[in-house]
């Protein structure tokens, strides 16, 4: 099945993306080599970033083991800091310009999230790269990666994950699990499918932003799903 092909987009990097074979943090080569790929993309297209913090803490995982939930959050959306720090690094390594803009304002560090100004950088061509997800606890960056989306008016989602599209079970437990090659984001809400949180697809769905599942492990998969071929699922209205 031939997919639309997208001229802007907003790509969700889960944090786990970045940490390579390890089981926690950042791994620079790892985290080198996703920037080449969006290197490689974003002379066609026009790109905006929203990096997750999983690799280093989660606000729920924090919580069930006896944080305080918003303190917990709070700390992952710092986390989400250093993994957009990490990508701006190696994207500006090989030339590509970059800003990162956190909805935590800390301006040391980097700018604030003002809109406006997000979207002057796009038509710079620089990669704007959100952090500290919507600002809020009690959300995920996967939120933050729909409501970003909205805001710079952004054909699609892409979520790069380590699996390769939405399944109608979790192919790692259900053998013979079937991959959707597309699926309308009601059947993804009703039959609570693995995409994003429902937050975000209900957010997606209203806006009518096609979210792209594809995994972002295998070299060279973002410019094939992005170019329209390449194993990935759509979910759309
Ligand atoms: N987080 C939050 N509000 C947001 C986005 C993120 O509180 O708007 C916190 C939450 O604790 C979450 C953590 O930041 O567990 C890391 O984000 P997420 O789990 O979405 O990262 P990913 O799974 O994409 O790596």
């Amino acid at each position: 099945m031939t997919r639309p092909r997208f001229n802007r987009i907003l790509l969700k990097l889960s944090g786990e993306v970045l940490m390579g074979q390890g089981q926690f943090g950042i791994d620079p080569e790892t985290v080198a080599r996703v920037a080449q790929e969006i290197a490689d993309v974003a002379k066609d297209h026009e790109l905006c970033l929203v990096v997750g913090g999983g690799n280093i803490f989660r606000g729920l995982a924090a919580a069930a083991k006896g944080f305080e939930r918003t303190s917990a959050d709070y700390m992952g959306m710092l986390a989400t800091v250093m993994n957009a720090l990490a990508v701006q690094n190696a994207l500006e390594q090989i030339g590509v310009d970059t800003r990162v803009q956190s909805a935590i304002p800390m301006n040391t560090v980097c700018e604030p999230f003002i809109r406006r100004r997000a979207e002057r950088h796009m038509e710079k061509g620089r990669i704007v790269i959100f952090a500290a997800g919507t600002g809020n606890p009690y959300f995920t960056t996967d939120s933050a990666a729909a409501l970003r989306a909205a805001e710079m008016n952004c054909d699609a989602l892409f979520k790069g994950t380590s699996v390769d599209g939405v399944y109608d079970a979790d192919p790692k437990k259900v053998p013979g699990a079937k991959r959707y090659d597309s699926v309308t984001f009601s059947k993804v809400l009703s039959d609570d499918l693995k995409v994003m949180d429902a937050s975000a697809v209900a957010l997606c769905r209203d806006n009518n932003i096609p979210i792209v599942v594809f995994n972002i492990r295998e070299r060279g998969n973002l410019a094939r799903v992005l170019a329209g071929d390449g194993v990935a699922t759509i979910v759309q209205n």
